[in-house]
């Protein structure tokens, strides 16, 4: 499992390095298995090769969209892990596009300083990064179809401004009150735990999940509730929520924008 994550963040650094011309990063893992990525030398052609030559045309630098081919081992990753965290119906839906996402570029410096910066502390190289899913209101129907890349600018549609910009502690508390377990932000390694919060608001016949990179650190586990944190408690980089006493699904919690990035734009049905 760790090989794959390794390659997959491996295609991720290659992906927002080809995209935003920026070469910058290091963090190579050994060989991959069968998931390399080629990108042409014709200006704008992205090629992702998986179990077959797989290749789109990406016309525009910088873009918070890329489409994942669905014979992609990321792709295949990534439902893999849907699937097997839906817990709330027998079946879980079906997917129907993944994307990769690409936020700002200063907020990938931002999460990169910060995973590092908790990874010499925990003495832990990744800052213990694990995946989880948040769920949160669609304005638009960004995503429906591979011809809808480009974020909305509605300021009501989360999705998007997640998408564009990370997450927004100041912005989220805003929305709605804080959780059980304070002010942060939550996300769930269980698919349909994530899905309770979703809202449609565009009229689109899909839902959407972002999958995202949350730097867990040195989690601290908690069964009761504790809303008034508002940071992480001391020594602790995050909270997770055991299901017991007041949950019933996990969650993982951390107070800091920093710390989490999504990664991935799942459309299901
Ligand atoms: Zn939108």
């Amino acid at each position: 499992m760790q090989d794959i994550l390794d390659d997959l963040e491996r295609l991720c650094e290659d992906v927002d390095g080809y995209l935003e011309d920026d070469s910058d990063e290091g963090n190579s893992s050994e060989d991959s298995c069968d998931s390399e990525e080629d990108s042409s030398e014709e200006e704008g052609v992205l090629v992702w090769e998986a179990d077959s030559s797989v290749s789109f045309k990406d016309s525009e630098k910088g873009r918070t969209l890329v489409e994942v081919p669905r014979s992609h081992i990321a792709f295949e990753d990534v439902q893999a892990q849907f699937e097997c965290q839906w817990q709330h119906t027998p079946m879980p839906p079906t997917i129907h596009k993944v994307y990769r996402v690409t936020c700002s570029k200063q907020h990938i410096a931002r999460f990169d300083r910060y995973r590092a910066e908790v990874g010499r502390r925990i003495g832990y190289a990744d800052g213990n990064v694990i995946r989880c899913w948040h769920g949160t209101a669609r304005a638009c129907r960004v995503g429906d179809d591979s011809s809808r890349l480009t974020p909305c600018s509605r300021s009501d549609c989360s999705l998007c401004n997640v998408m564009k910009w990370s997450y927004d502690l100041s912005w989220s508390g805003k929305r709605r009150s804080w959780g059980r377990f304070g002010s942060g932000i939550y996300t769930s390694s269980t698919s349909s735990k994530a899905y309770d919060y979703v809202q449609e608001r565009g009229g689109s016949r899909y839902s959407a999940l972002l999958l995202n990179e949350v730097v867990a650190g040195n989690p601290l586990c908690l069964t009761d509730n504790c809303s008034s944190l508002k940071r992480p408690p001391s020594g602790y980089d995050s909270v997770q929520g055991v299901p017991g006493t007041d949950l019933n699904y996990d969650e993982c919690v951390v107070y800091t924008d920093a710390a989490i990035r999504p990664v991935y734009l799942v459309l299901f049905r």
